[in-house]
């Protein structure tokens, strides 16, 4: 065997023995050996490599049955760290993550309301003066992630249509090159989200998960035997966009009677103001106020409410129907904000899937909040370490 091919077997293991104590910590080197295959002496080889380059670090003795006990083995947290950013249509929020994906810093900026090219430019001043802090705090930074909203195609990086962004065939990844000189992760808001939970949150352990977000609007993100499922131009998850009422009302892609135009924040606020004509103020709500008078059990909100439950559980029940998912995550910030709603969710789920799948789903609230898509692409940025199959540059980029 070559030179070249003795180094990339040794970055592949290297990044094999990582993915492990990532994945597995603590864990011994013994068990690293027979996790692996890997000989003894390699893993060895690998560890100290890992350990001088600060990756991994010693985390106290696992029990032993006779003899010395073991060492064990987990990520260094202060290792590397990652920029991550999640654009939204009111706010840009990023944050410096470490290596086991805690949120150390965190920053929200809003959104140029006037959208397209102010949005970039205020996304590269956020990178740079994320990276400046990154350089006084003495951080390694080994990946940087976005994720963003509307219709994203991740392989090519461009973002198809952002009404909120004001991009429609933004060639993002191209224009992230030309500024930084690499191209970051990018991937779509709730697709980032469900990686997040599945990787650190609420599906954790699970291997068939579909996420709902449900906010301004209604999207999921699909995970499908244990990998991120993005479909053939990575559209997958479009669920606010299934059809549950014919001739119902119009939605923001041209078609009537979406989910995400019955469902949404903002259209059980719609639904509010047209019930309740007569309540004073009623102008001003938004979906979440719709759903904090639920909570009150205000009668007209706790109907609104339960009746879009019904709905959004009508179409995840037939998608985990067809999928045989385990696990079913609610989230995003109209969720976030009470019970009412996930009862009528979970309800109807139960009620449309086929008897012998019944006791099987998972049905759970996410469960970490509003940083769940920088988490996500953090976790993603690290994958591609991972996959990236050579860490000989592991020093980093800043
Ligand atoms: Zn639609």
């Amino acid at each position: 065997m070559n030179t070249a091919n003795h180094r990339l077997l040794r970055d592949i293991n290297l990044s094999l023995v990582l993915q492990m104590i990532q994945e597995q910590a603590p864990i011994s080197q013994r068990d690293l050996v027979q996790h692996t295959g890997l000989s003894p002496s390699t893993v060895f080889t690998l560890i100290n490599q890992l350990h001088a380059s600060d990756l991994i670090r010693e985390c106290g003795y696992a029990t032993s049955s006779g003899g010395r006990r073991p060492k064990l083995l987990e990520m260094n947290p202060e290792g590397g760290y990652f920029i991550s950013v999640d654009l939204g249509g009111t706010k840009i929020s990023v944050g410096v993550l470490d290596l086991v994906m805690h949120v150390r810093q965190q920053w929200v900026y809003s959104t140029p309301p006037e959208g397209g090219e102010s949005v970039f430019q205020k996304l590269m001043e956020v990178i740079s003066d994320t990276r400046q802090y990154c350089e006084d705090q003495a951080w390694k930074i080994l990946g940087m992630g976005i994720c963003t909203s509307g219709i994203v195609d991740c392989l090519n990086g461009v973002v198809i249509e952002a009404d909120n962004l004001g991009w429609h065939d933004f060639p993002l990844a191209e224009r992230l090159k030309a500024a930084l000189g690499f191209v970051p992760v990018i991937e779509h808001d709730t697709n980032a989200a469900a990686y997040a939970e599945f990787v650190y949150g609420a599906s954790r352990g699970q291997s068939n998960v579909v996420y709902v977000s449900i906010g301004t609007g209604i999207g999921a993100g699909l995970i499908l035997n244990g990998r991120l499922f993005t479909g053939s131009n990575d559209m997958a998850g479009e669920i606010g966009h299934v059809t549950v009422e014919h001739g119902g009302p119009m939605c923001r892609c041209g078609k009537r009677g979406c989910l995400e135009a019955i469902a949404s924040g903002p259209a059980l606020a719609r639904t509010y103001v047209q019930r309740s004509r007569a309540t004073p103020g009623a102008d001003g709500v938004d979906g979440k106020t719709v759903i904090a008078l639920a909570e009150q059990k205000d009668a007209v909100s706790c109907e609104i409410v339960t009746d879009a439950g019904k709905k959004i559980g009508h179409t995840v029940g037939n998608l985990t129907n067809v999928l045989n998912l385990d696990t079913i995550v609610i989230g995003g910030g109209v969720m976030a904000a009470g019970d009412v709603m996930f009862s009528a969710i979970k309800e109807e789920i139960l009620s449309v899937l086929l008897p012998r799948m019944r006791d099987k789903p998972h049905i759970v609230k996410a469960s970490l909040g509003p940083s769940a898509g920088l988490v996500g692409v953090g976790a993603l940025s690290l994958a591609r370490m991972f996959n990236a199959v050579s860490l000989s540059d592991v020093g980093g980029w800043s």
